[in-house]
């Protein structure tokens, strides 16, 4: 038997990552985070909000220090400026300071974080796992949570699965944007298409205002375009940021024989709005519990870490159902929109399922070129901006 340092390698300190290291190391299993920047959470790549529920439904208490503000949910505003808000609590974070009170949290459990430790590759041995690190010595582990990101490196490394699909997401943190105590997402096919625009407010009068899109190569432009649009060209901008999300669903092999996939690796974003922190945060602590299992058993096998999918599975969104009804609402036309717009009730909270197959309905009437547009599933995937749905 080689001797294996750690119970657990983490790979990745995002969300996910310290997640993972906080309900494994209060399990009592030897945890190292292998971080490949030197200070966690920075850039920040994120427009930062996160629900009441989602730190409810992962029992994290977080401290003040790393909320920027609180909102009271999300307005959905279309290209003729109706809008309908989602009544839900939560909170817009700092979410450098969020990322590195997950890893402060472990490490009092007695987690090792490495920073400035990027995986250069990752290969089993008898009992475990050898994983090189750029520069650095080798560290082994019984096991391992690939929790980095978009970049999923593990999946690579093994050839576990195909290349999610990704969308691309481009934000400004800027000053003095006009606010109210909601975030505000713009359906506005024009300039985010396949996706949407977003101004996410923050303490002192802040906002992060950008967007997703399938148009890698426009990000920018239709952001500085919106900017225009909205009259806050002129507004001082603080940081840039621009990165890819993993948007064609769960991969198909999110466990391996000593391996998890957990967060953006595992290809877990929201269907309809693609935030992912939550989603990151319930994976890290399904992989710990699975973990926890299999080490009480001494059984490290596919089968036993299959337990992991039974967990996520049944919880998450149904990624494949949801997302035939976000692509019908990208192809809708501003008039079509408009049709929608004119229906949905003040506040996205009232929408019951009857109300929304009225709402499809009535729209094919009024518009039978609609038909096609599956009016129906669009009205569905518009409950998957909820919280309780994992939407943010
Ligand atoms: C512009 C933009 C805006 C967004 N807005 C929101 C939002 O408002 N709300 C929301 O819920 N989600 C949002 N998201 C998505 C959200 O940021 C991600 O879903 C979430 O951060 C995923 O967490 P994670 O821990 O899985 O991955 P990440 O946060 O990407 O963390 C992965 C970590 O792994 C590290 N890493 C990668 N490769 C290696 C390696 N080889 N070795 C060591 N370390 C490595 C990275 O440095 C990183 O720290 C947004 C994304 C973008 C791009």
């Amino acid at each position: 038997m080689v001797f294996m340092e750690f119970d657990v390698a983490i790979i990745g300190a995002g969300p996910a990552g310290g997640s993972a290291a906080i309900h494994c190391s209060r399990r009592g299993l030897s945890t190292i985070v292998l971080e490949e920047h030197s200070a966690i959470g920075e850039p920040v790549h994120c427009g930062e909000c996160l629900s009441q529920y989602a730190l409810g439904n992962t029992s994290l208490e977080i401290p003040n220090s790393v909320v920027s503000r609180k909102v009271s949910g999300i307005r959905v505003v279309f290209p003729n400026n109706a809008s309908t808000v989602l009544e839900e609590e939560g909170f817009v974070l700092e979410k450098h300071l969020f990322e590195q009170w997950l890893a402060g949290e472990a490490e009092k459990n007695g987690a090792k974080i490495n920073l400035s430790s990027r995986v250069s590759a990752a290969s089993r041995v008898e009992n475990g796992w050898k994983i090189s690190v750029a520069g650095k010595e080798d560290v082994t582990a019984k096991t391992i949570v690939d929790a980095s990101g978009v970049q999923s490196v593990v999946s690579r490394y093994l050839n576990l699965n195909a290349r999610f699909e990704s969308v691309i997401g481009f934000q400004y943190e800027m000053e003095e944007i006009p606010q109210d105590e909601f975030m505000d997402f713009y359906i506005w096919p024009k300039l985010a298409p396949n996706g949407y625009l977003w101004m996410i407010p923050k303490s002192r009068g802040r906002a992060n205002v950008g967007l997703v899109t399938t148009d890698k190569t426009k990000a920018k432009v239709f952001t500085d375009e919106f900017l225009k649009i909205k009259g806050w060209s002129g507004k001082k901008i603080n940081k840039s940021f621009g990165g890819l999300i993993p948007a064609s669903g769960p991969l198909p092999n999110t466990y391996d024989e000593r391996l998890l996939l957990v967060g953006d690796a595992a290809g877990f974003t929201s269907p309809l709005f693609e935030g992912g922190t939550h989603l990151s945060l319930k994976s890290g602590e399904f992989a710990a519990r699975v973990l926890k299992d299999a080490f009480e058993k001494n059984d490290f096998s596919k089968q036993q870490f299959s337990a992991y999918e039974k967990l996520w599975k049944p919880e998450f969104p149904d990624y494949g159902s949801i997302v035939g009804g976000k692509k019908a609402l990208y192809t809708y036309s501003d008039e079509e929109l408009f049709e929608v717009a004119r229906k949905l009730p003040a506040k996205l909270n009232d929408l019951t399922t009857a109300g929304k197959i009225k709402i499809g309905l009535s729209s094919i009437i009024a518009k039978p070129g609609m038909l096609s547009k599956k009016p129906v599933q669009v009205m569905k995937a518009f409950a998957y901006s909820k919280a309780d749905h994992y939407g943010w």
